[in-house]
This record gives C-alpha cells, structure tokens and sequence, in this order.
C-alpha cells in the first residue's frame, strides 16, 4: 500500500476532477436516445481538453475511454453506437484519467429518464454503500471496516452482492494493492496513511452471481436482474478521508 506524497495527492486530486468534470457532464446528457458511444466520445474529448489521458483506453486491450454498462450489465460494458439507451434503462459509467502520471478512477449509475422505484432504491443503496464505506477510509483502521460497511448496507437492502470485483489501491497505476472486498473476509490489512484506494460497491436487485459475455469484457449478472456501481477514489488523510474523484 503505497504512501501518496504531497505533491501526489495533489496530482490525484486533479485526475479526480477531470473523472468529476466527465460525471457532471454525463449526468445532463444521458437521455432516452443518446448511444453508449456517444457518451465515450463525450467523455474521451473532456479528458483530453484537460490535458490527461484516459486511464481505461488500451488497458488490457479495453477499446474505449469509459466501461458503459446498461442494466443487467454490471461492469465493463463495451460503448456502442448499436447500443441507445432508453427510457426505463441504468447505465452505470465508470470513467478513469490519468494527469501527469496519477489516476483518478469513478462510477456512477445513472437512471435513463423515469426508473421503476425499486430500481432506484437500488442506486440509492448503492450509492450509501460508497458513503458508508469512505466513512471507514481512516488510517490505523481495519481495511475490512470499509468491507464490512458495504455489505451490512447491501444486506439491509436485500441486495446480491458481486464477489468477483471489488475495489483496489490505486496511485500511479489504476490497479495496484490492496484488493478491496465487498464483504467480509477477515481481512487483517491495516490502512495506512495517505494510501489512496478506490471503493467500489457493486449491487444486484437479485442474485450475487455474475459471468462475462463472450466479448471477454461486459459482466452480467446470471439472473439479468439489474446492477447498480458507484466508485470514488479516496485517500485516507489524517484529517479523514479525502475523496479526489469530486470537483475541486
Ligand atoms: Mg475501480
């Protein structure tokens, strides 16, 4: 788990607005109509405008600046110009930017017009179980705090919980350690100071279970039931933690 500088945290304080920039801008556009493509072009330019690089582009092969994943979709949906997303539908949008070699890494599911209210429920669980989650982002404490914040908030919702992704350390690569669960697994990691680490809740309005789609990239939850994901890059200051992936 590696300690972020001064001059570090600076510097992912910015990739993070440049992630922030992408969400607010995806919040106004995304309507009944608009394809998943768009919204990489959309993201793609805002990145590129603040002169950072988008994290996801090449990684692993991934062909686009942001994962786009609609409904049943839970990560790494490919963006598509066949894919228009319509009234009723989520997309979560899972962006990441790299400045000056420091990344910034954020999701956010966003409904598409009028969603039925059980769906919503299901954001705005999700969403709380980010928030529950940062609460515990304190250095000294329980790495597995934060897990186990997740998942009590998911399993008072009677949410399925994905087990096969979680949240990571991150820094100057996208993925570095520590691996972050999403449940409790008696974890003994100790989080240090200004570690910074992205957490991720990922809920399913039914079951846990999950499988990848013969493109080798877009997870699905086994039941099609819709999955929500909202991520925020945080560093565990002194003075509590410090999310990057928000507007400065
Ligand atoms: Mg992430």
């Amino acid at each position: 788990m590696h300690k972020k500088s001064r001059e570090e945290i600076k510097l992912m304080k910015m990739a993070g607005n440049i992630v922030a920039l992408v969400h607010q801008e995806m919040k106004k556009v995304i309507e009944p109509g608009i394809s998943t493509l768009e919204l990489d072009k959309i993201a793609y330019d805002i990145i590129k405008k603040n002169k950072a690089i988008p994290t996801f582009l090449g990684y692993a092969g991934f062909p686009a600046s942001i994962c786009a994943s609609v409904n049943e979709q839970v990560v790494h949906g490919i963006p598509s110009k066949d894919i228009i997303l319509k009234e009723g539908d989520i997309v979560s949008i899972d962006v990441g930017a790299t400045f000056r070699g420091l990344v910034g890494d954020g999701a956010w599911t966003y409904p598409v017009g009028k969603i039925a209210p059980e769906i919503q429920k299901l954001l705005e669980t999700t969403e709380k179980a980010l928030y529950n989650g940062i609460e515990k982002m304190i250095p000294d404490t329980l790495l597995e705090n934060i897990s186990a914040a997740i998942e009590d908030t998911a399993l008072e919702g009677g949410y399925g919980i994905v087990r096969q992704y979680g949240g990571h350390g991150v820094g100057h690569e996208m993925h570095e350690e520590p691996f972050l669960f999403n449940y409790r697994t008696n974890c003994t990691t100790i989080i240090k100071q200004n570690c910074a680490i992205a957490i991720e809740p990922m809920l399913n309005l039914g079951c846990d279970e999950v499988h990848t789609l013969a493109d080798q990239w877009t997870v699905v939850t086994d039941d099609k039931k819709p999955s929500a994901h909202f991520e925020h890059t945080v560093i565990a200051t002194q003075d509590g933690p410090l999310i990057t992936t928000k507007l400065l």
